[in-house]
């Protein structure tokens, strides 16, 4: 019966790493190799294209019908030069992931034969049909018709011999039906209201840029032992599976040697990466086993966002060259460490300041001050929308369990920081003239980065953290879309900053001071967005009562959380900084509905699958045996003195019966639970249905299919078990 999986544990176990093809140049002279940079733009653009392009991207300007017929002459030929033969519209729609539909170059050549042709008006815009990606009612009330445009600001690659062109998707009404749209709008926002907040300190600065600098987690499984598992092909998890007897406790494998299958698999993702660009620059064992890191060096963030979209893609594909499957689900196994993405984020200036690093002079500690308040308030205000952007059926496996970010948001500063912001708090109005003189206190913080860089990576249980000179968002998931956390960060910071300059502008218009105005903002800042900064455990249970106590968002169910993008605040937020409209919101809210809904949905239809046609079919088996040799017991020791004898027998083929009986009912109750669920009209009452009804029995049945795994005899056991799926050789 179970001959499947001891054929594919052999198998994944004699596996031998596969070879890589290393290329003979070094990683400098490949690296961005398939990218249509600048260095190839000036090689196959002409002079006055180039500069035409070059200054459209620089200063975000749209490009003329003209010249994007001069520029997609020149990267067509650059395209076929490096073997391309299609062109595709690449966006993240609001699905998991990327799409594409690839068309070929060929056309007709009007002569019986075909030319390889690609125009202006085909790589500046195409028209998707908007009807097959999900758009959250905006097609009912409006039109089918979506277009992809160019997004000029990101460079268009070749990935399998196809041309991609990063570009938004929109409705034909111009409402975003993707990731990218609001993503540029807020980093168009923070750009706008960073700058006018930094020039109160330097006036040569025309522009704020937000940088992001993701680090992917994610999880390695032998290809044959995957495809034995079919809720991990199904779902991206595993829906059943005993703890191993052995596995993250030693941690062991953080600092272990990587496994040379896996060795082989990262550097040849470590090729492809460079090939396109995307610098990755660190790999290295996570704390649970088989869990590993990517983390390249930060980039601009609507360009990291790509670059981090593009690598889960080719991941997917590299690691099948190496029989691995990759899994992103922030959650594969239970009672192991999960996934995350830290999204470490921060802000500089176009005269190459980082704002959230501490500086040698007085000023240039009040401006880092300064960002820094601003940050804690938006974050402060923004509390709840910003757990609702990392927030997912599948990352709520992994938010509130002792091992990730907990499911309430907070800001870890580190002894440091805190020192500063208890200094300004409690100074009298002349200590903190004297902070903002000329020749003024520096507050220590010269001494920052130094002391910060050892202290800060201490506290592991903070979903948002003060690293020294950025921030590291750390509630990200693994599988997401960094854009859904980052286009929500950027915009409630930027509508902060907004605020805030408009409040010193105020006590200026009044007669104050710059630097005093400046700094009495801050310190009101300070005072009002205390309650998110927290230093302590943020898996104690007293940190939730605490939390609580302070006003924070404390909702732990995910359709509930999803609330909070439609709160007035969000929308008056969204809307003053031009993010995201109210009928945007809504949308995208019914398919965040809509994709929980699923989610639990094809979970639940798995399991039950699983559970009734897999588990209980050899349980029972298993239980037959036990009865029969009980019975054959009985016929030799028939006597009452030996009923001691029978009673291991029994006790077993009672506790078999007792967990299949719970199975069969709760896998009953789950389908009952979803027929009624199913019957709801409203996306976010289904979702919670889903959320309160099928979830719970989704845990009971595995809980005790999960029992039954230890005590039916291993030969028989269907699936991989933990410790066969979690220890690559
Ligand atoms: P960790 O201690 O968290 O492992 P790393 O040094 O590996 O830190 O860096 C994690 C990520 O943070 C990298 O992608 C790195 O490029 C990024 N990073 C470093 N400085 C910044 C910054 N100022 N802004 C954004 N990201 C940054
Ligand atoms: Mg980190």
């Amino acid at each position: 019966m179970s001959m499947l999986r001891f054929k594919v544990v052999e198998e994944a176990f004699d596996r031998k790493a596969v070879p890589v093809e290393i290329p003979e140049e070094r990683p400098e002279q490949y690296y961005a190799r398939y990218v249509f940079n600048r260095a190839k733009m000036y090689q196959y653009l002409p002079k006055k294209t180039y500069e035409a392009l070059v200054n459209a991207i620089d200063n975000k300007q749209p490009l003329s019908r003209a010249l994007a017929d001069s520029v997609a002459d020149g990267m067509k030929r650059w395209a076929i030069d490096n073997g391309a033969r299609h062109y595709t519209h690449w966006f993240h729609p609001l699905t998991d992931g990327t799409a594409e539909k690839h068309d070929s170059f060929i056309d007709h050549d009007g002569k019986g034969g075909v030319v390889e042709e690609f125009s202006g008006k085909l790589l500046v815009q195409q028209e998707p049909d908007a009807s097959s990606f999900p758009n959250g009612g905006i097609r009912n009330t409006f039109e089918a018709r979506g277009y992809s445009a160019w997004d000029i600001s990101s460079p268009a690659f070749i990935l399998d011999k196809t041309l991609c062109i990063p570009t938004i998707f929109i409705s034909y009404t111009g409402e975003s039906l993707d990731y990218k749209t609001p993503l540029l709008r807020s980093l168009n926002a923070v750009d706008k209201a960073g700058t006018a907040v930094a020039r109160l300190f330097d006036p040569n600065v025309n522009h704020v840029i937000s940088y992001l600098g993701w680090e992917q987690e994610y999880f390695l499984v032998d290809e044959a032992l995957y495809s034995a598992r079919p809720d991990l092909a199904l779902t991206g998890r595993t829906l059943m599976g005993h703890e191993s007897a052995k596995n993250q406790q030693l941690e062991d494998h953080y600092f272990g040697a990587i496994p040379s299958r896996v060795e082989a698999f990262m550097l040849d993702l470590e090729i492809e990466c460079h090939k396109l660009g995307i610098p990755a620059k660190t790999r290295h064992n996570e704390v649970a086993p088989n869990q590993f890191e990517l983390a390249p060096i930060y980039e601009e963030t609507n360009l990291a966002n790509d670059h981090n979209l593009l690598l889960m893609s080719i991941m997917s594909e590299v690691a099948r060259r190496h029989n691995f499957r990759v899994l992103l689900h922030e959650k594969p196994f239970a009672g192991i460490n999960g996934s995350g993405k830290h999204n470490n984020w921060s802000l500089g200036t176009d005269t190459g300041v980082q704002l959230f690093s501490p500086g040698k002079t007085p000023e240039a500690n009040l401006q880092f001050i300064t960002f820094i308040a601003n940050v804690m308030a938006a974050v402060h205000k923004h509390n709840a929308l910003l757990k609702a952007s990392i927030s997912s059926a599948t990352n709520a496996h992994r938010l509130g369990a002792n091992e990730a970010p907990p499911a309430i948001i907070s800001i870890f500063t580190g002894s440091q920081l805190a020192s500063i912001l208890d200094q300004i708090e409690n100074s009298s109005d002349a200590r903190l003239a004297d902070l903002t003189s000329k020749e003024g206190v520096t507050l220590g913080l010269s001494q920052i980065p130094e002391i910060m860089m050892d202290n800060t990576d201490r506290n592991r249980t903070s979903p948002f953290a003060f690293t020294g000179n950025r921030f590291e968002f750390r509630a990200v998931g693994s599988s997401a879309n960094c854009a859904s956390a980052m286009l929500a960060l950027n915009a409630a910071v930027a509508d902060q900053l907004n605020s805030f300059k408009e409040a010193v502008d105020r006590r200026m218009a009044a007669g104050q001071e710059k630097r005093q105005a400046i700094i009495e903002e801050v310190k009101k800042l300070i005072i009002e967005s205390k309650p998110i900064h927290f230093d302590g455990n943020g898996y104690s249970d007293e940190w939730k009562e605490e939390a609580a106590r302070r006003g924070l968002d404390c909702e732990t169910s995910i359709p509930k959380i999803f609330d909070a993008y439609l709160s007035p605040d969000s929308i008056d937020m969204f809307g003053r900084t031009g993010v995201l409209s109210k009928i945007e919101l809504e949308a995208r809210n019914e398919v965040k509905w809509e994709m929980y809904t699923k989610k639990v949905q094809i979970e639940a239809r798995v399991l039950g699958d699983l559970a009734i046609n897999h588990i209980l079919p050899v349980a029972t088996r298993y239980q037959s045996i036990l009865v029969d040799n009980l019975v054959k017991l009985k016929s030799l020791f028939p006597d009452s003195k030996h009923e001691s004898l029978l009673a291991a027998d029994l006790q077993t083929i009672e506790k078999i019966s007792y967990n299949m009986s719970i199975i069969k009912s709760k896998v009953d109750e789950m389908v009952e639970a979803r027929k009624k669920a199913n019957k709801i009209t409203s996306e976010r009452e289904k979702a919670i249905a889903y959320h309160d009804t099928v979830v719970p029995a989704i845990d009971i049945i595995r809980r005790h299919i999960d029992k039954l795994e230890l005590m039916v005899d291993n030969e028989m056991w269907p699936l991989p078990k933990y410790r066969e799926l979690l220890f690559i050789r």
